[in-house]
């Protein structure tokens, strides 16, 4: 199944519940402006190194469209197409005046030196800045992306069009940026993993977690929820797992990735683990963040943990997320559990907007009454109509899109 496929499948199962006319499911889901560029550089051995760039512009009813920039080398238009339309409920879910968009390039982070990424960003801001801009599309961080390359683009956005930090948030706190945007995903998914489980009656330090990925998302949620006293057992990334039962010393991972570029490789105080070995785990919570896609109908009869947080993009597949809903497995969805990141990203734009600068007590309240009042929304939703908490987030987002737009007008 195709990205783009599993987002429309999830879309159509609330579009039904709430009677929605094909016409409208037609014009929601319909991407506005779909770019495609073409990125040519040149490499620091003298090569002419040619790349492709993505936009998707999904939807602007409810305001300026909002969405990261993952440069991956498996990101292609599909791809990308289906996590604009997640960035459309997402915004909407959560209930901050921003549409839905999302960009990629297909290339790989490892491979390049930083003046290449440098070189890369810039030649496509070159090729779309016409069409992004604090009023229209923010870009963000995503997958193989940071506040760096979000610092280039700003800049390279002001040559064309004057000063204007709003353009892109995720920027370093000493270039326009706000305290506590690089936790704030992981911080959400700490913050909702702890109302959850309390709603579901398990205390934290009687929740094991397995946790897929190390980077930014998944280091910060580790954090997060080894303070709240969750007992995080496993995590890992792209060198493999590490497991240890009684409970792994989080910080010192933590350390330990900070002094090896982001990376657990070589991190000897557990037991080595697949990926797949992790998702398997006899744990109470599993946290996938990192790749969408991970979990399909082969390995969910294989997933023991009774509670699933999507911290990453689409990471269950709907053949499974099927399978969990018969056999009573609690999902949380992408567009709930990931919100914390685009909902300091839209402080952050306010921040720019007022010249004002944000302290991190602030941001974080905010953050967690955001969170909270959406999590109480959802679950409200999931049980007055008796529907997963999936179908509950995409009836409330789908809806306020829907009723944004009706109100702004078609003609
Ligand atoms: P990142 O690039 O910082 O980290 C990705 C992590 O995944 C790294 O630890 C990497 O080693 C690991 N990884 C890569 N390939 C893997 C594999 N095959 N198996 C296991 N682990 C692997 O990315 P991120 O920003 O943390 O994003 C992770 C996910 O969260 C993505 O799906 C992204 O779309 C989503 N997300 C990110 C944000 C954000 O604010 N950064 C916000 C919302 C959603």
């Amino acid at each position: 199944m195709r990205a783009i496929d599993a987002t429309r499948l999830y879309f159509d199962r609330a579009a039904d519940r709430i009677d929605l006319s094909e016409n409208m499911r037609q014009l929601l889901l319909t991407a506005k402006r779909e770019i495609s560029v073409q990125i040519a550089v040149e490499l620091d051995n003298g090569e002419i190194a040619t790349f492709i760039g993505y936009r998707v512009q999904h939807d602007d009813a409810r305001g300026p469209m909002k969405g990261g920039l993952r440069y991956h080398p498996e990101v292609d238009l599909g791809e990308v197409r289906s996590l604009a339309a997640l960035m459309t409920w997402k915004t909407a879910v959560v209930d901050i005046p921003f549409g839905g968009a999302k960009g990629g390039i297909a290339v790989d982070p490892a491979k390049l030196s930083p003046r290449e990424m440098e070189r890369i960003t810039r030649k496509f801001i070159d090729g779309i800045h016409d069409v992004i801009g604090p009023d229209v599309d923010i870009p963000a961080p995503d997958m193989g992306t940071n506040a760096e390359v979000m610092a280039w683009i700003m800049n390279q956005y002001q040559k064309y069009h004057g000063f204007n930090p709003g353009v892109v948030t995720g920027k370093p706190v000493e270039l326009h940026g706000i305290p506590g945007r690089e936790e704030a995903t992981g911080r959400g998914v700490g913050h909702l993993a702890f109302k959850l489980m309390s709603r579901l009656g398990r205390k934290a330090q009687q929740t094991r977690v397995a946790l897929q990925g190390f980077g930014n998302v998944g280091s910060h949620a580790a954090k997060f929820l080894s303070e709240a006293e969750f007992k995080v057992v496993a995590v890992s990334d792209v060198s493999g797992g590490y497991y240890r039962p009684e409970g792994l010393d989080i910080p010192k991972m933590l350390q330990y990735a900070r002094e090896h570029q982001s990376s657990l490789q070589g991190y000897t105080e557990a037991e080595r683990i697949s990926n797949e070995q992790l998702l398997e785990l006899d744990v109470e919570l599993l946290v996938p963040a990192a790749l969408g896609g991970v979990i399909t109908a082969q390995n969910a009869p294989r997933v023991k943990a009774p509670v699933i947080i999507e911290a990453a993009n689409q990471p269950v597949w709907p053949d499974a997320d099927h399978i969990f809903d018969q056999q009573g497995t609690v999902v949380l969805p992408d567009i709930l559990a990931n919100a914390g990141g685009v909902t300091v990203s839209y402080f952050e734009w306010v921040q720019n907007r007022q010249h004002y600068q944000w302290g991190l007590n602030r941001v974080r309240q905010e953050l967690d009454r955001v969170l909270s009042d959406s999590f109480e929304r959802v679950w409200t939703v999931a049980s007055e109509r008796k529907v997963s908490l999936r179908t509950a987030a995409y009836i409330l987002g789908i809806g306020r899109v829907g009723r944004a737009t009706i109100l702004g007008g078609i003609t």
